[in-house]
This record gives C-alpha cells, sequence and structure tokens, in this order.
C-alpha cells in the first residue's frame, strides 16, 4: 500500500437532473434517489483507504453534477471525505463542480464553509437558443445567478467551461460568450470542442462534429483568453498566472491519485485501475464490504510508460523536460515531429508548437 503523498483525491457524483446531449461523462440523469446510498458507499470505500488518510494535497469533487446534492447530503458527504483528506481547508486545493440550476446562496455558503477553495461552473455558451439545443438545463441567467452567489460566498478562484464547434454555433456567438463571461473576470476557463461520441443523445440524432469551424473558433478564443490575461497552459485549460488547477496538473505529470465512486480512475503505486461505471453496482458492492467491480487494472512498464509520461507531459504548453536517454528511446517519433514542425525542443524540454495544440492527437499517436 502507498504510504508516500499521493497528492489528488477525486470523488466522482455520477447523477445529474437530465442528461445533455453531448454528455459522454458516467453520470445517470433521474436517480436522485440513489444519492443517499451512493454516499454511504463513498464513506465506505473511503474508509478502506483508510492508510492514505493525510497524504492528499488536492481534492476534486467532480461529475456529474455534485451541486446536485441537497445541502444535508453535501454535509454526509464531506463527512465521509474528511477522515482520508482531513480538514479541506489545510489542501492546497479543493475543486467542487457546480450547475448553475442547483446551486443557490445556501449551496455556495456550504461549500466555502466546508473549506471548497476552487468552483468549476458550467456555462457552455451563452446564447439560450444554443444552450436549449445542447439540453442544458441553465440558461445565462442562471449562470450569472449562481456566478454572483459564489462570489457573494467568497470563492475567489472560479472555472467556468465552454464548448465550440457546437451545431448552430456562429462565431459571433462564442465571442459573445467569451465577452459576458471575461466581464465576470473568472480565474480559469477551460474549453472544449465538441465530440460526438457513440451513446451519446447527439449521436443518436445524427450531430455532426464540424472540426474545421471548431478549430478556428479554438484559436479565435485563445487570442481573446490570452490578451484577457488568460494563459493556455494546457491544451483545453487556460488561467490567470498562479490559478493553473494542480489537481489536473498532477494527472499531466503522471501523479499519483485515488478515484473514489463510480466509475474513478486511480493511479497509486504505479498500477491504473477505475471502478465499475455501474452505479448500482457501486453501490452494492461497497455497502455489502466486498472489492468495488474494476473496469480495468494495469500496471504500465518500461517504455510504455515513458511513452504515457510523454503523452501526459506534452498536453501541457510548457511541455516535458526529457533525459537523454529517454530522448534517444524516442528519436525516430521526436525528429519525425520536429521534421513536421508539430513539436519544438528547447534544451531538453520538448513541447507541441502553441499552433499545434489543436491536433495535439496527431502528436500523440507518434508515442504509441
Ligand atoms: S451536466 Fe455535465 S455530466 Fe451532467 S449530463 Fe450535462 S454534461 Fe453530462
Amino acid at each position: 500500500m502507498t504510504t508516500f503523498p499521493v497528492r489528488g483525491l477525486y470523488v466522482h457524483i455520477p447523477f445529474c437532473r437530465s442528461k445533455c446531449g453531448y454528455c459522454d461523462f458516467v453520470s445517470a440523469a433521474g436517480r436522485e434517489d440513489l444519492i443517499d446510498d451512493y454516499i454511504k458507499a463513498l464513506s465506505l470505500e473511503a474508509a478502506s483507504f483508510r492508510a492514505l488518510s493525510g497524504n492528499f494535497s488536492t481534492l476534486y469533487i467532480g461529475g456529474g453534477t455534485p451541486s446536485l446534492l441537497s445541502p444535508a447530503q453535501l454535509e454526509k458527504l464531506f463527512a465521509a471525505i474528511t477522515p482520508l483528506t482531513g480538514p479541506v481547508t489545510n489542501l492546497a486545493e479543493s475543486t467542487f463542480e457546480a450547475n448553475p440550476e442547483s446551486l443557490d446562496d445556501r449551496k455556495a455558503a456550504l461549500l466555502k464553509s466546508a473549506g471548497i477553495s476552487r468552483i468549476s461552473l458550467g456555462l457552455q455558451t451563452w446564447q439560450d437558443g444554443l444552450l436549449k439545443k445542447l439540453g442544458r438545463i441553465a440558461m445565462s441567467a442562471d449562470f450569472l445567478k449562481a456566478y454572483g452567489a459564489l462570489r457573494a460566498a467568497g470563492f475567489a478562484n472560479i472555472n467556468a467551461d465552454l464548448m465550440c464547434g457546437l451545431p448552430g454555433q456562429r462565431m459571433k456567438d462564442l465571442e459573445e460568450s467569451l465577452a459576458r463571461l471575461l466581464e465576470l473576470e473568472p480565474e480559469h476557463v477551460s474549453l472544449y470542442a465538441l465530440e460526438v461520441h457513440k451513446g451519446t443523445p447527439f449521436h443518436a440524432a445524427g450531430v455532426k462534429e464540424a472540426p474545421e469551424e471548431a478549430a478556428e473558433m479554438y484559436k479565435t478564443a485563445a487570442a481573446i483568453l490570452k490578451s484577457a490575461g488568460l494563459a493556455r497552459y494546457e491544451i483545453s485549460n487556460f488561467s490567470l498566472s498562479g490559478r493553473e488547477a494542480a489537481h489536473n496538473l498532477n494527472y499531466w505529470e503522471q501523479g499519483e491519485y485515488l478515484g473514489l465512486g463510480t466509475a474513478a480512475a486511480s493511479h497509486l503505486d504505479g498500477e491504473r485501475r477505475a471502478n465499475t461505471t455501474d452505479t448500482t453496482v457501486f453501490i452494492e458492492a461497497a455497502l455489502a464490504g466486498s472489492a468495488i467491480p474494476q473496469q480495468y487494472r494495469e500496471t504500465l512498464k518500461g517504455r510504455a510508460k515513458r511513452a504515457e509520461k510523454i503523452m501526459l507531459g506534452l498536453r501541457k504548453t510548457a511541455g516535458i523536460e526529457l533525459h537523454d536517454d529517454i530522448i534517444i528511446e524516442f528519436s525516430i517519433a521526436i525528429n519525425r515531429l520536429l521534421a513536421a514542425g508539430l513539436v519544438e525542443m528547447k534544451d531538453r524540454t520538448l513541447s507541441i508548437r502553441e499552433d499545434h495544440l489543436y491536433v495535439s492527437n496527431a502528436v500523440f499517436r507518434e508515442f504509441v
């Protein structure tokens, strides 16, 4: 069992009020009846890792929609987590994901008093017509209200999620979304191009991706965010200096973390694994005191582990410092990418050129 600092604790809340058209996350709509049992199950799973108590420096409560939990359920959730983390205020960073329709003044105050330091709030786009097409519940006025509640509660570190390449979205819609959002001065913005995955309502409805339009929009958005002081530090993430998401940086630095809950992934003692994606199975196993069924367990070694380190590290605009032996080991891939102008090497730091971050998958393929 790991005894050294693990750094990240991720807790998955797999419930949403309704399913967004593009959603590929593990989350069920309309299953609020399961939440109380789910929190009990989380508490038991957390207790099974009590040997790791005190080893965490960041916490990320994601979903799904964690803000869907009632105040009483949130209290129970924190009671389940804090035996592992200690006081949440003592952590270097603690993030809570929220959607505007389920975040009010009372919950904002509760999260603040629980010690949460960072909120990630879903916006996606400013135009209500597009939000409706996405199947979002919250409209832009709801976002404004929730954002105001967070600032009033004292949150000084807020991320907003935005999307581009949406069906029917024009460049001026994205520009308006950015302008309205930037008026609010968020510390961090995550921007994702629409991907249509099998099994989503969008896929069933035949919605198509628009990669060329999305790439143009992404380029424009990155320039606007940069001029507002939000520097791109990862493929999809922009922040004020010092507001980069520490929990996520740990993922990209191949750090160790523990994931609790349905579908949650862990990286401990060099092993990668992930819990079942079935919330009912997760609850039943945890409440019965059985091992949680896993989607996979694997330990990367040698070249595969080093390739993963490069691929994760290249997600960061700062790139990754490589030792000479790794440069030699991957010299064919690196030279091919350098010749194609997709990456650059300064001293021993390899990074994807900013104008090619959008096609980073072409870079990653070279290391697979
Ligand atoms: S709120 Fe997020 S997790 Fe829930 S359905 Fe929408 S995209 Fe998926």
